[in-house]
């Protein structure tokens, strides 16, 4: 049977990988990357060698039909990864994995690492259960995704780069109870990893002394329900 296996890479530090991501990696026909520039550097350090093939947002909806029938032509099957992380999981996989489902090629979703995890359980914040919100709309409907978000109770996981970061925690700050705690983690798994947890307002003040650098998680503690 025809399979598709969802493969988590790091989100920085190499060692992350699981072994049976590098199994798979190495078994596989073809692995589709989201940059086959990242993934073959990657594989380049665990010295992997199979083929890699672009699958990214801008050629998804094109190149699909033409993946499927490989996929079913496979011996042994294909593999999506992204950049970094969960394929899928803000990233591109989800209209790939939909598709093969349609045609009954089998799927295989490894575990492994993903950056909203660490953030979560290192919050201290109520993770049994919590809202992932990923990137917040850019521009259109952003203030209205904020509003209800502060009706949310459960602990909020949002993704967020470094251009918009103090943005968002000002934004937090005004829509969002001043006084609920919010964990921000950055660099996870990396040489300069950091949580720091405060009000929007807290941290928003310390952000703004020092340009922020890297990738962030935001993690919002979960409101008392009495
Ligand atoms: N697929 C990835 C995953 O499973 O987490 C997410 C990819 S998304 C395009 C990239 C975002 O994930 C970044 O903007 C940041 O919010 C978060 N991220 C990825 N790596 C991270 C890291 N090492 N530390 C903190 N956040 C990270």
């Amino acid at each position: 049977m025809s399979c598709l296996y969802i493969i988590p890479t790091p989100i920085g530090n190499l060692k992350d990988i699981t072994l049976r991501a590098l199994e798979k990696l190495k078994e596989v026909d073809v692995i589709l990357a989201e940059d086959t520039r990242t993934t073959n550097h990657l594989l380049k350090h665990f010295e992997i060698t199979t083929k890699t093939k672009a699958y990214h947002q801008h050629n998804e909806h094109i190149v699909t039909p033409k993946v499927i029938q490989e996929i079913l032509e496979s011996e042994k099957g294909y593999a999506i990864v992204s950049d970094a992380g969960t394929p899928g999981i803000s990233d591109p996989g989800y209209l790939l994995i939909r598709e093969c489902q349609k045609h009954n090629i089998q799927i295989i979703s490894l575990p492994g690492p993903t950056a909203f995890v660490p953030a979560l359980t290192q919050s201290g914040f109520p993770c049994d259960r919590f809202l992932f919100e990923g990137f917040l709309p850019h521009k259109k409907g952003r203030k209205k995704k904020l509003e209800t978000l502060k009706e949310e109770k459960r602990t909020i996981i949002l993704y967020e780069s470094p251009h918009r970061i103090l943005k968002l925690l000002n934004e937090l700050n005004e829509h969002l109870d001043p006084n609920r705690l919010v964990s921000v983690s950055r660099e996870l798994t990396k040489v300069y990893e950091e949580t720091l947890i405060g009000t929007a307002n807290e941290l928003s003040q310390k952000f703004s002394k020092q340009k922020p650098k890297g990738e962030f998680v935001v993690v919002i503690d979960a409101l008392k329900t009495n």
